[in-house]
């Protein structure tokens, strides 16, 4: 079985600042996530905001602030199990052991819960269901490689139109396909996007995908009958998400609702296990990214002594060592 100092349960920016915090004092870290990419609510849905409260940055894009918390832990080469659901929480020894999806088991010193809003899962395009070749994503990690190609984006929420906005300049051509005439998505995106070379199909939905190995094509059915064949190389089905606790709701853990009650130093009601950002609960807790990082190094911190009781709480300052 494989030992760690610290599981991590969640790549939102709660759980990435805990991979530095964890790295910087001297613990091994993995980071397991359920989603194929890191970052949470904020690659899920809003990687093109900006983003205005996060201490030292006037306005950061969220995919930016997402590439500088990884950049922040990579000198300490946090092991990432993306696209992996923590499943089983069991101990051994007095040592959690995780159980991931696809079996593996981890030896954890501590476990440290910062799964936001629970385990996210993309809802699915229903035409892509029967279809079996590729070109259908749901998040763009790299919108480069969508240069010069036919993007067909499915959805009227702000992560459709986002994806709009970024890829207009790179792609060969963006539509924007929405089964209603009235969108989720900020006004401001919205008037961004109409005045970008975007098509926008309002009442209308992709009945039917063309292609063998990958996507070439697809068919839209406007309501009332109409229907039109467009080319297409990739499709950004941008439904949104589901969320639920899953797993985490079997484990013991004392909730509140759907969020894991903590003390204040983190510390949930279960031996060394921890949790940080969205998902706790306290009295006073507020939902930001800001109070999560906050929480990540309090978790971090706290779980520190739990594994090595001899070390300080206290880490010192990291401009110590510059
Ligand atoms: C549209 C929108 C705009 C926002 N704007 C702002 C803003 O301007 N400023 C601000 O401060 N906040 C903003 N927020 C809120 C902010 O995004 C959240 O506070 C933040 O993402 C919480 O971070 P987190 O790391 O706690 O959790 P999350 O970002 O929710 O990440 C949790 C991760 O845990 C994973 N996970 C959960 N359970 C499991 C499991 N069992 N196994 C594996 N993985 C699991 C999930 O897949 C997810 O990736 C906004 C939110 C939204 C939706």
């Amino acid at each position: 079985m494989r030992e760690v100092d610290v599981a991590v349960i969640g790549a939102g920016p709660a759980g990435l600042f805990a991979a530095y915090y964890a790295g910087f004092r001297g613990l091994s870290v993995s980071v397991i996530d359920a989603l194929p990419e890191p970052g949470g609510q904020v690659t899920a849905m809003y990687p093109e905001k900006l983003i205005l409260d996060v201490a030292g940055f006037p306005a950061i894009k969220g995919r930016e602030l997402v590439t500088n918390l990884v950049a922040q832990a990579a000198p300490f080469h946090p092991d990432y199990r993306l696209g992996v659901r923590a499943e089983k929480l069991s101990y051994l020894d007095g040592r959690p052991v995780l159980g991931l999806a696809g079996g593996e088991q981890l030896s954890c010193g501590a476990v440290l819960i910062t799964g936001g809003l629970g385990s996210f899962t993309p809802r699915p395009l229903p035409v892509a269901e029967s279809f079996t070749g590729g070109g259908i994503v749901y998040f763009v990690p790299q919108p480069t490689e969508l240069t010069d190609r036919h993007v067909l984006i499915v959805g009227g929420g702000d992560s459709a139109f986002d994806w709009a906005a970024t890829l207009a300049p790179l792609a060969r051509s963006v539509t924007l396909v929405h089964r209603r005439d009235r969108f989720r998505a900020h006004a401001g995106t919205i008037e961004r996007v109409r005045a970008l070379p975007v098509r926008i199909v309002v009442n209308a939905e992709v009945s039917r995908l063309y292609g063998e190995e990958t996507v070439t094509g697809a068919e839209l059915t406007v309501r009332g009958g109409e229907v039109e064949t467009l080319p297409v190389d990739t499709v950004v089905a941008a439904l949104g998400f589901t969320a639920d606790l899953g797993p985490l709701a079997e484990w013991g853990l004392n909730l509140d609702r759907r969020h894991i009650v903590v003390d204040s130093a983190m510390a949930t009601n279960l031996p060394r296990v921890f949790a940080a950002g969205d998902i706790t609960e306290y009295p006073g807790k507020v939902r930001l990214i800001a109070t999560g990082f906050g929480e990540a190094a309090t978790a971090v911190n706290n779980a520190a002594v739990v594994i090595d009781p001899t070390a300080h709480l206290f880490p010192g300052h990291s401009s110590d060592g510059t």
